[in-house]
C-alpha cells in the first residue's frame, strides 16, 4: 500500500498537525488484473471479483467452503498424510522447506481440502484446490486425497464436487505427480459405477495435468467467468502450431462457446447454479435407472 503510507498518510499528518492514525495493511486489495485499489470489505461483499473488471481473485478452501454452503456450515475431512518428499527433491531450496513454507503461509497441508456439508440441502463432498500453494500443483497428496474424497462420497452415497485451480503436475515429484492423472481418473470412474454425480467447478486457473485429468471430467462442467483454462499455455501452442491464436483462448467463455463447458458463471451466482444441478442430479439419484450416464 505504498500510495496510502507514502502520500496519503504524509498529507494528513501535514494537514493535522498530528500522527494520522495507523491504517490497517489489508484494508485496500490491488485487483492484480486493473491494478485498481479495492475496498478490503466492499471485495469480500463481492466474493472477491474485482468490481472494476470482473476479475475472479484466487480463493482459500475455508473461503471457497464458507461461500458454497449453506450458512456456511461444513464439516473438513481430515485427509491421510503422504510421504512429504519421495525423491529427496532439491533446486535452489529442499522441497521439504518449501512444502514448511507454504504450510505455514496457507495453513493447509497441501493443496487440496475436502469438506461435507449441504448446498441448497443437498449433503455434498466438496473438494477444493489453493492455487495459492504451490501454484495449486498436482503431487502423491492431491491424488490421494481426491481418491479418497471420492470414496467417502461413494460410502455415503453423496454427490461430489471439486473446484479446481492448477498450475500443473509439482515438479518436485516428477512421475510420481503425473501417476496421480489416471489414479484421480479412476476415482472418478469409481463415481460413475455408483451412478453419482460428479461436477467440476473450473477456476483461474486451470492448466497441465489437472486439465488434462479429472478437470475435465465432469457430468458437468462449470466454469469462472473469466479463467484462464488449457493444457499447455498460449505461446507454446503458437511456437508449436506457427499460427496466431485469437486474445480470447482458453479462456472459460471461448471454451463454453466451442462445446468444451456446460456453463459459465460469475462467482456470485456459483452457489445457486451448483444448487440447482444438484438438485435435479440428485434427483435422479432416486430413480438410479432413470439417470443418464455416458
Ligand atoms: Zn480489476
Amino acid at each position: 500500500m505504498s500510495w496510502l503510507t507514502d502520500f496519503v498518510r504524509p498529507k494528513i499528518q501535514a494537514l493535522l498537525g498530528q500522527p494520522a492514525p495507523e491504517i490497517p495493511i489489508d484494508l485496500w486489495v490491488k485487483c492484480p488484473k486493473c491494478e485498481q485499489m479495492i475496498f478490503h470489505r466492499e471485495l469480500q461483499e463481492n466474493f472477491r471479483v474485482c468490481p472494476f473488471c470482473s476479475y475472479h481473485m484466487h480463493l482459500s478452501p475455508l473461503e471457497r467452503f464458507n461461500f458454497l454452503f449453506d450458512d456456511a456450515q461444513y464439516h473438513i475431512l481430515p485427509l491421510e498424510k503422504t510421504h512429504d518428499d519421495p525423491l529427496q527433491f532439491k533446486d535452489s531450496k529442499k522441497y521439504t522447506d518449501r512444502l514448511k513454507e507454504y504450510r505455514a503461509k496457507t495453513k493447509q497441508i497441501d493443496v487440496l481440502a475436502v469438506a461435507v456439508g449441504d448446498i441448497g440441502e443437498q449433503k455434498t463432498v466438496v473438494s477444493v484446490m489453493d492455487f495459492n500453494f504451490m501454484g495449486g500443483s498436482m503431487g502423491v497428496f492431491v491424488g490421494h486425497a481426491f481418491y479418497e474424497a471420492a470414496d467417502k462420497a461413494v460410502k455415503q452415497n453423496l454427490p461430489f464436487v471439486v473446484v479446481t485451480a492448477s498450475g500443473g503436475a509439482r515438479m518436485q515429484e516428477g512421475i510420481l505427480s503425473l501417476m496421480q492423472m489416471p489414479k484421480t481418473v479412476m476415482a472418478v470412474e469409481k463415481l460413475a459405477e455408483a451412478h453419482l454425480p460428479y461436477i467440476v467447478v473450473l477456476t483461474d486457473p486451470t492448466m497441465g495435468g489437472v486439465s488434462a485429468s479429472f478437470a475435465m471430467l465432469g457430468d458437468v462442467a462449470i466454469a469462472e467467468a473469466g479463467a484462464l483454462i488449457g493444457f499447455a499455455g498460449l505461446r507454446v501452442i503458437e511456437e508449436t502450431i506457427k499460427q496466431k491464436l485469437p486474445p480470447e483462448f482458453q479462456r472459460s467463455e471461448f471454451l463454453k462457446d466451442h462445446g468444451m463447458l456446460d456453463s459459465v458463471v460469475h462467482r456470485k451466482d456459483l452457489k445457486k447454479t451448483l444448487g440447482k444441478v444438484l438438485s435435479v442430479l440428485c434427483g435422479a439419484l432416486v430413480a438410479p435407472e432413470k439417470a443418464v450416464r455416458t
